[in-house]
């Protein structure tokens, strides 16, 4: 008789990530390069705030690699999303759409601005937003007015779209540009777990106007917390860059304020980290995509689950590793997750959809079955840079 196929499944994870002597995380950070000596300079020389050349180099660094012209340092991914949705024109009361499957940082960064996220369905191709379903879906509710879009429904404008490069998935960005220019919508590409994605060869992130990364401790690198806005246009840099110092002009001794701005800036001493972080960026890609190809092989013999694989015309960096137990088993989703957990494994669903927290309940959304579905059959398995050495 063959095993159980919980016990299938984590037979299939250890076989791709070899023995582990202790608990082995979902994604934990590596320190194995330069982050103590960088680090370590910021407080020897007291510059541990958010003035200091690692800043001004980390966002040099960034938008080399990401291939724009460039990047603006802040906090956290959430505040490069609410900055970015800013300044593309999103207002209170205009409505957002994003898919249902994502963080909820997402839906939160509009809220901030008290606009009013707006959810659509993704596709399985890439686990991110389906661009031939929500065109379709635009072209029932919505309709363009004097050059804004307009839902027909609610009578708000839908001002957006924030794609969402999900596990670090690339979506099909081509289409989905080609329906903003259609319905006057700006594109803000939520890049946050896809630092090191391709789409079509060109690095994720420049699609959008502009778009968001982070650097959380969860994420590909980090910065302890930390994000960066990205974007092609220098003036939406210069007022990001601007809004997040606290909107405060340049002058030797004056205070003077020409808005109200945001404490957004990185620290320094974070930048430091994220220097050393992305010295190893190439390394931790090359052992991600190994990790994903281990993992791939051992799927390939378990019967009902199938190993998630990037999209035929991006080149993920494998965030998060991903299986999808077939229709007819997720039932067994929760036996699953408790198996492995119980074992030392760290495994987690998706994201429970947004339409299914309080606060987003009744924010409006298309038909969001697939999105759904994922939910209940995706399970990330674990997914750290050094288990691909
Ligand atoms: C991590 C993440 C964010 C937010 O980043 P923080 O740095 O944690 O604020 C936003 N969106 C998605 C999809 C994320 O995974």
């Amino acid at each position: 008789m063959s095993k159980p196929f919980e016990a299938q499944i984590e037979e299939a994870v250890r076989t791709a990530i070899g023995p582990q002597e202790e608990f082995v995380a979902l994604h934990e950070p590596t320190f194995k390069g330069n982050e103590w000596e960088y680090v370590k300079e910021c407080i020897d020389t007291g510059w541990v705030s958010p003035v200091g050349s690692y800043v001004d180099q980390f966002e040099e660094q960034i938008a080399d690699f990401t291939g724009v012209e460039r990047a603006v340092a802040v906090n956290n991914g959430t505040a490069a999303l609410e900055v970015g949705l800013r300044l593309v024109g999103v207002e209170e009361g205009d409505e957002v759409l994003m898919p249902a499957l994502t963080f909820v940082a997402t839906a939160n960064a509009v809220s901030y601005l008290r606009a009013v996220p707006h959810f659509v369905d993704s596709e399985w191709k890439t686990l991110g937003v389906d661009p031939e379903k929500v065109e379709n879906y635009l072209d029932d509710i919505a309709e363009v007015r004097s050059g804004e879009c307009y839902n027909t429904k609610t009578g708000r404008r839908i001002r957006a779209i924030v794609p969402m490069h999900t596990f670090g998935h690339p979506v099909d960005l081509d289409p989905l540009k080609d329906m903003c220019d259609q319905y006057h919508l700006e594109m803000v590409e939520d890049a946050a777990e896809s630092l090191g994605s391709f789409y079509k060869g060109e690095h994720t992130g420049q699609w959008g106007r502009c778009s968001a990364l982070s650097f959380n401790g969860n994420k590909t690198i980090t910065t302890g917390g930390g994000g960066a806005i990205l974007t092609d246009d220098e003036a939406l840099a210069d007022r990001a860059k601007h809004l997040t110092k606290v909107a405060k002009n340049d002058h030797q001794w004056e205070y003077h304020h020409d808005t109200v701005g945001y404490n957004y800036r990185l620290p320094n001493i974070n930048a430091a980290l994220g220097c050393a972080q992305l010295e190893q960026l190439p390394s931790y890609l090359e052992n991600k995509r190994e990790l994903a190809r281990r993992y791939g092989k051992a799927f390939a013999e378990v019967e009902r689950v199938n190993f998630f694989e990037e999209p035929p015309f991006g080149r993920s960096n494998y965030w998060l590793n991903a299986i999808l137990l077939d229709g007819n088993q997720e039932g067994r989703r929760d036996d699953v997750l408790a198996r492995l957990n119980d074992n030392d494994l760290m495994t987690r669903p998706a994201w429970k959809p947004m339409h299914k927290l309080p606060m987003y309940e009744d924010c409006p959304r298309m038909d969001v079955s697939v999105a759904e579905s994922i939910y209940r059959r995706l399970i990330n398995i674990p997914s750290s840079v050094f288990l691909g050495r």
